[in-house]
């Protein structure tokens, strides 16, 4: 074999370099087989005798091997491919044999060496080398000293980043001449990886070699450096946490001193967990655990605390994100609200169309549903019903009384007592994030200086705004867009912008009949129900509960009715429980043993015919009720004189209820005479009652036609109906409502405008056969109905002495001068 040749010892995942001493630990036969021949070599002749402690360990020297880096480390037996061609010569300064038949060696690299050939020697190998002698040009010398400085200056960066690197290796570093030892020094120092470290091992160039130094070094303080600050900023973060959780100890200590410490800590720790728990939105959040920071600091008796924990509470016990499942299902929502009620099939009708557009357009988006209509006609009910129909959870909230915008939006925190509004209570009620909330009388809110609480409510209803509604108290914004709104008001007296963002449904009221089959289909059914009545135990005859209906209740809707029952139901019960009766059976007989005596009779109307007196229809709250006009004629000097808490529409209509007659009296039977020595006084009972409207107009002219000529009205006729001046009889509002205010007052027949005509065809049949209705266009059709007989038309002349009657043959023939005379 040509050249040098040595034993080889390959190397797993190191890399020797020249001039650096490196112990290694050796465990495969054919590397230990390596250097047993390279120690034997050495001291042959000489092999150390079992047992002896020479045997384990010898000072080798001279003896030289030559170090292969393995290409893959993980390779047991590797073949002469498996090596770099390139190593290093090492001499064998110390061999130790260990216990377990594994060798330690301390070698120091020599020189490199390239391989020439490689044999196997079955037990190990050997190679043939040549040594690698790097000498440097004179051209290079400066260059090679400048880079060597660089590399120098770099390094002592190196180390102030590296604590591994003391300042005596740098020392030492910084004495040594040769370049090539210099580099292999430092590449020694340099965290390299083992593909790196052979290639500084094959770079024959010494200036490639001082650059590629350079780079490394480079390269090892940017990492360095960067690990530097990631470290310092861990440090820090550490250190204000350690700070902090000292200060927190302290404060627990001190609060624990004042005896109260670990029920702050106990109470601030479950507060934190609930905030953790809750889904709050972010801001919600953040202004959740800024709260309980301060309240940690404070002390837990302070007032201030108080404050806080209340306020945290009402932040953790609403809901946020938590939804009910809802339905979305128009059949079995249709299946519900016609099961809890009688004669509302129109209504529901209409909710079943409004519900169809949410679920289509799959948002609250529009107007909010209003249901207006009289006490007890079952607009909660209703409510109560679209809510289980939309699997919704349902929370009333009462707006009557309400005169503040702080009652909508709550108080701020500054005040004490202070609480958030009526929405967010309702909110809190609700627990699920998209409740259904019934806004209970919405007609009866006012305003007053405190703001306008009608304001506040329509930016809640608003669905561009209310995901972001505004709590003074809660501060924090709060979404609503998943509420559905649903109102109710006895009328649709209320603010326009309000009443414009609704759907408006009425319900109007109930006939006798429908009374009679709403009680039998479900007022009496739930109250045996509720009272825990058995089968067999109570009954109530049909008659019997028509005389309730007729004459213990006076109302639109059945709450009245209902009330009675419930009543009744209850003295039974009390009966067959003190074992009076076994059964109880109410009849039109007894029945005043358990309702007592008569609370109305029947109907309102006067039995007789009376002057001056005519039955108005009012459209009340109630319902439609009858309404007594009455108008008196006294001596005076052609006054007109009102009262009877009228608003200004209604004392309008009487002046022009009187203009009329004045402007009319000759036709009338009306002399000028009369107007000018006598007032007239109108008045419409009962005076305490506000009323107003146009309505009452064709009443009014009735009720001074028949005062000034003496002629009675019918008792049994009602009438309603707007007048012109000209005697046009126009439409009037809630039609129904007033017939059925006209059936419960025993009226036979009712005037109405002709103009409403086209109401009659959403009243049911039974309502229409229950009273006579006449449709009239002029006030002389309603004269005629109404008045027992038609007053005579007189003529008059002016002569020198004031206005004389003339003979009445002329039958409505005047002239302008006459016509004149009146006005
Ligand atoms: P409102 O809210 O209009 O004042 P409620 O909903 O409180 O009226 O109704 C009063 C009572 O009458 C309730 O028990 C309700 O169930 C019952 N009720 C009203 N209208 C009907 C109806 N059409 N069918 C069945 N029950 C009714």
């Amino acid at each position: 074999m040509a050249g040098f040749v040595y034993p080889v010892l390959a190397l797993r995942d190191i890399v020797v370099l020249p001039g650096i001493v490196v112990p290694l630990f050796v465990g495969r036969n054919k590397s230990i087989k390596a250097l047993e021949v390279v120690v034997e070599e050495q001291k042959s002749g000489d092999v150390p005798k079992k047992g002896s402690k020479a045997l384990q360990e010898h000072l080798v020297g001279e003896q030289k091997i030559l170090l292969l880096t393995q290409r893959d480390p993980e390779k047991d037996d590797p073949i002469a491919t498996d090596l770099y061609a390139f190593g290093t010569i090492a001499s064998v300064l110390q061999y130790l044999k260990l216990p377990d038949g594994t060798v330690k060696v301390l070698v120091e690299g020599l020189e490199r060496a390239r391989v020439l050939k490689m044999v196997d020697r079955g037990s190990y190998f050997v190679a043939a080398v040549e040594p690698i002698v790097t000498d440097i040009k004179e051209s290079d010398k400066y260059e090679v000293e400048a880079l060597m400085r660089a590399v120098l200056s770099r390094f002592e960066e190196y180390m102030k980043l590296n604590k591994k690197i003391t300042p005596e290796i740098y020392a030492s570093l910084s004495h040594i001449q040769a370049p090539d030892t210099f580099c292999d020094t430092v590449a020694s120092h340099l965290n390299l990886k083992v593909a790196e470290r052979q290639e500084m091992l094959e770079m024959v160039s010494i200036l490639r070699r001082l650059e590629k130094l350079y780079h490394h070094l480079g390269a090892e303080i940017g990492v360095l450096q960067t690990e530097h600050k990631v470290r310092k900023r861990v440090d820090e973060q550490m250190k204000e946490e350690k700070r902090k959780y000292f200060l927190n100890e302290q404060i627990k200590a001190l609060n624990k001193e004042l005896n109260d410490g670990d029920d702050l800590g106990n109470e601030v720790a479950t507060l934190s967990e609930r905030i953790e728990k809750t889904k709050l939105s972010k801001e919600a959040a953040e202004k959740a655990k800024g709260e309980l920071k301060k309240l940690k600091s404070m002390n837990p008796m302070a007032p201030e605390a108080t404050v806080i924990r209340n306020y945290l509470d009402w932040l953790l016990m609403l809901p946020w994100n938590e939804f009910s499942k809802t339905h979305s299902d128009l059949e079995t929502a249709e299946t519900i609200l016609n099961r809890d009620h009688y004669g509302l099939e129109k209504i529901n009708d209409r909710i079943l169309e409004y519900l169809a557009v949410q679920l289509r357009t799959q948002q609250l988006r529009g107007p909010i549903l209003c249901l207006v209509g009289p006490p007890g006609v079952g607009k909660t009910s209703i409510v109560r019903a679209i809510a289980e129909a939309t699997g919704r959870t349902y929370v009333r909230m009462s707006l009557g009384g309400v005169r503040d915008e702080a009652e909508i939006r709550g108080h701020r925190r500054t005040y004490i007592g202070s609480m958030p509004g009526r929405i967010i209570q309702a909110m809190k009620k609700a627990k699920t994030s998209n409740p259904l909330i019934l806004l209970d009388e919405i007609d009866k809110m006012s305003s007053d200086y405190r703001g306008d609480p009608a304001a506040a409510l329509l930016e809640v209803l608003d669905p561009e705004q209310n995901a972001f509604f505004q709590d003074h108290y809660l501060e924090v914004e709060y979404d609503l867009s998943h509420v559905m709104f649903v109102a109710t008001a006895n009328s649709l007296d209320m603010p326009r912008p309000l009443a414009d963002r609704m759907e408006i449904i009425r319900i109007a009221g109930y006939a006798e009949n429908e009374k009679m089959e709403i009680a039998k289909r479900h007022l009496l059914p739930r109250i045996i129900k509720e009272h825990g009545i058995k089968k067999n135990e109570w009954k109530i005859s049909d008659e019997a509960v028509r005389t309730l209906i007729q004459d213990y209740t006076r109302e639109a809707g059945v709450r009245s009715l209902e009330r009675e029952l419930a009543k009744m139901a209850r003295k039974s019960l009390k009966q067959i429980i003190s074992k009076k009766a076994k059964s109880v059976a109410i009849t039109q007989k007894n029945l005043s043993k358990f309702a007592g005596v008569k609370k109305f009779s029947f109907g309102e109307a006067e039995k007789e015919n009376f002057v001056g007196v005519t039955n108005g229809l009012a459209y009340t709250e109630v319902g439609g009720d009858l309404l007594t006009l009455e108008a008196v004629c006294l001596p005076g000097k052609g006054h007109i004189k009102i009262t009877g808490k009228l608003g200004d529409v209604m004392q309008e209509s009487i002046q022009a209820a009187a203009s009329y007659v004045r402007s009319h009296g000759a036709q009338l039977g009306i002399t000028p005479e009369m107007y000018q020595k006598h007032d007239i006084h109108v008045h419409v009972p009962e005076g305490a009652v506000p009323k107003d409207g146009p309505s009452a107009g064709v009443g009014m002219v009735t009720s001074i036609v028949s005062a000034m000529t003496n002629i009675p009205i019918h008792s049994s006729v009602a009438m309603t109906g707007e007048i012109t001046l000209r005697g046009r009889v126009l439409p009037i509002g809630g039609l129904k409502e007033k017939l059925l205010g006209a059936i419960r007052g025993g009226i036979k027949t009712v005037i109405i405008p002709k103009k409403n005509m086209k109401d009659l065809e959403e009243i049911q049949d039974n309502i229409k056969g229950e009273v006579e209705i006449i449709p009239v266009s002029t006030i002389d059709e309603v004269l005629a109905i109404a008045l027992e007989r038609m007053p005579k038309p007189v003529i008059w002349e002016t002569t020198s002495t004031g206005i004389r009657e003339k003979s009445s043959k002329i039958k409505g023939r005047r002239n302008h001068q006459e016509r004149d005379a009146l006005h």
